[in-house]
């Protein structure tokens, strides 16, 4: 607007039109479209990359607020007598904007051509990324094998949680609170003091619940990890593998749990070797015995010739079972008039150590993977 305009001429000139030459002063005057021509030039030619050029186009080119796309619009309030030039400076400017736009975008492409064949150039000769292979733990590949076997013989596998509660594992097992297995010796409580939780001192617990939410007859195995208070050393560990076997049908018996356990023990160390029960006591098992397999090593034949394995004694001792004991059926519901049942357990890490001859348990905590290879490739 003229700078010398006095006030009257203002109020005329805002109340009828914008502008009072508005081919020489507005979006499409030789001004304003040089300077949206240079501002689009100068983008154009400082974009580094396509993605920047890209909102050049927007911004410069054909965006809906690009200066140029603004002078077109505006064309149409332009006199008549105005428009012919307007327009063929409009279209000249256009021109010179696009023409750099494209031969940039040419650049560019090459540009991003030219880098990716670099970038993504594959040297056959480069030699391959070897990765170590990884081992499985010797316990959860002896696990896996004695849990075949048993599922082979139509046993279920449960599990159960490691933090338990008190009553699962002692109370509903026959061990009354005075019991030495309840002492703070063996058992891990769990915070805060009073709560009745404990980390597991064995799988049995696992049985009751296995009773309690499974209708009659039950067969199940159930593999897991037990706790202790006890400090690593080459026979002892705080955190050891068991896994328990029940069976609670009509008229099962002591010959029944025979046969089981010298189908599992020949699964484990062969066939043809012999077993023998020993009595014995648990609380939750009555009668109860321990289970012996002969040698493996010497067949039973130490007194011939020294032995390692069973220290000349002919025997292995491999677990503890016996007939459940009706208090425990009673536990978890069972009728005990009507059904039977027994139950066996073992130490993972012991026959482990037997079967593979491993002199420490503190091996199969230490996760040496020297030590784990040899076992975990073992299908
Ligand atoms: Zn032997």
């Amino acid at each position: 607007m003229p700078a010398s305009a006095n006030d009257e001429f203002k109020t005329t000139d805002l109340m009828t039109m914008t502008d009072p030459h508005p081919a020489a002063t507005g979006p499409c005057s030789p001004e304003s479209l040089a300077a949206a021509v240079a501002a689009g030039l100068d983008a154009v030619a400082r974009a580094a990359d396509l993605a920047e050029l890209a909102s050049v186009r927007t911004a410069h080119v054909d965006g809906r607020s690009a200066p140029l796309v603004l002078a077109r619009r505006a064309l149409g309030e332009l006199p008549r007598e105005d428009r012919a030039e307007a327009g063929r400076r409009l279209n000249e400017a256009l021109a010179t904007v696009r023409d750099a736009f494209t031969a940039r975008l040419a650049e560019l492409t090459a540009a991003r051509d030219a880098r990716v064949l670099v970038e993504e150039r594959v040297d056959v000769t480069l030699p391959a990324r070897r990765r170590r292979p990884g081992a499985r733990h010797p316990i959860a590949v002896l696990t896996e094998r004695v849990v075949d076997t048993f599922v082979a013989m139509g046993y279920e596998v449960a599990e159960g949680p490691e933090v338990e509660h008190d009553w699962f594992n002692f109370e509903a097992l026959n061990m009354h609170p005075d019991h030495p297995a309840r002492s703070e010796h063996d058992t891990l409580y769990v915070e805060p003091e009073g709560a009745g939780r404990v980390l597991r001192t064995h799988t049995s617990p696992v049985q009751v619940r296995a009773l309690l939410s499974r209708p009659l007859p039950v067969y199940v195995v159930c593999p897991g990890r037990t706790f202790r208070n006890d400090t690593i050393d080459a026979t002892h560990s705080p955190v050891f593998g068991q896994l328990e076997g029940l069976a609670v049908d009509e008229g099962i018996t002591m010959a029944d749990l025979r046969g089981t356990l010298e189908a599992f023990a020949s699964a484990l160390f062969g066939t043809n070797l012999a077993t023998r029960l020993r009595p014995s006591f648990f609380p939750f098992t009555e009668p109860s015995a321990e289970l012996d397999v002969q040698c493996f090593n010497c067949r039973g034949e130490a007194a011939r010739q020294p032995c390692r394995v069973c220290s000349d004694e002919g025997w292995i001792e491999l677990g503890g079972c016996g007939m459940v004991d009706p208090n425990v059926l009673r536990a978890a519901g069972v009728d005990a008039s009507r059904y039977s049942g027994f139950a066996f357990g073992m130490g993972l890490e012991r026959a482990a150590m037997i079967r593979h001859g491993v002199r420490e348990i503190r091996d199969f905590v230490d996760g040496d993977i020297r030590f784990s290879l040899p076992f975990g490739i073992e299908g």
